[in-house]
């Protein structure tokens, strides 16, 4: 296996506020690796700490290969790596297309035909809804623009924050559908963080468990789907 992406001891903090503490995660190319914890442990901030912002005060993040921890943010996402941010962060006032098209913006301009269809052939709706204002949209719909517009940049490991939150039960299950598609069919591989347990371990090749800033478990998303302690923390009632 090729090693995508090597977190080690990765400290960040927020003024005085330390979010993370010593983290180690690998992500190997092909995989969807899921991580999950509660409510403020720092999961959102591991992934914005990928993307250098804000940035590690100590430890290391290698991408495929590349020391990219001091990297600006521009050159990490023009090295194949993009996000779909919690809360979606959509443009509202724009259109679907023109959202596509701002996701387009780091990728090569000659492949811009192409990489809308990609985009349109694993969500029809945006297709049918490409003048559409997108802040009149579904939760669900939003959140397929979010992805879709993340997959515009071409990236080789596509980093996705809680994309069930908020989300009706079907729709969660098609948006899962659709990140088990990207991974499948189109060889991205996928770092989730997720609050909803059941179907993103259901989902991961490995899954990390976070508490309070450090990973307090590691294993096979089918393994942690077992674990005892786990279903307590997570899965029980949720
Ligand atoms: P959630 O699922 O609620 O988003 P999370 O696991 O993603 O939780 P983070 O959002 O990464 O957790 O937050 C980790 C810790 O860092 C929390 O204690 C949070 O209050 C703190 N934190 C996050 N963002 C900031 C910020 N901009 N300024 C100060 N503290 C922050």
């Amino acid at each position: 296996m090729t090693r995508m992406l090597d977190i080690s001891g990765v400290h960040t903090y927020y003024g005085r506020i330390q979010a993370l503490k010593g983290v180690d995660l690998t992500v190997e190319k092909g995989e969807i690796v899921t991580l999950i914890g509660a409510n403020g442990a720092g999961k959102s901030t591991l992934l914005m700490t990928i993307c250098g912002r804000p940035r590690a005060s100590a430890g290391k993040i290698v991408y495929d290969g590349e020391d990219i921890t001091h990297k600006p943010t521009y050159e990490i996402v023009r090295h194949g790596i993009a996000q779909s941010p919690e809360g979606r962060r959509i443009f509202s006032r724009m259109t679907v297309l023109e959202n596509l098209q701002m996701g387009a913006t780091t990728g090569d301009p000659a492949n811009f035909d192409g990489d809308l269809e990609r985009v349109f052939t694993l969500f029809p709706r945006l297709k049918q809804r490409q003048t559409q204002r997108s802040g009149t949209m579904s939760g669900g719909e939003q959140q397929m623009l979010a992805i879709g517009r993340a997959l515009m940049s071409r990236p080789r490991l596509l980093l996705l924050d809680e994309p069930s939150l908020g989300l009706a039960p079907l729709v969660v299950k098609q948006i899962f559908e659709v990140i088990k598609e990207i991974n499948e069919q189109q060889g991205v591989t996928v770092f989730l963080v997720e609050q909803n347990a059941y179907h993103a371990l259901k989902l991961a090749h490995r899954g990390y468990v976070m508490k309070t800033g450090e990973i307090t478990m590691r294993g096979s998303g089918r393994e942690l789907l077992a674990n005892k302690e786990v279903r307590a923390a997570y899965l029980e009632g949720g």
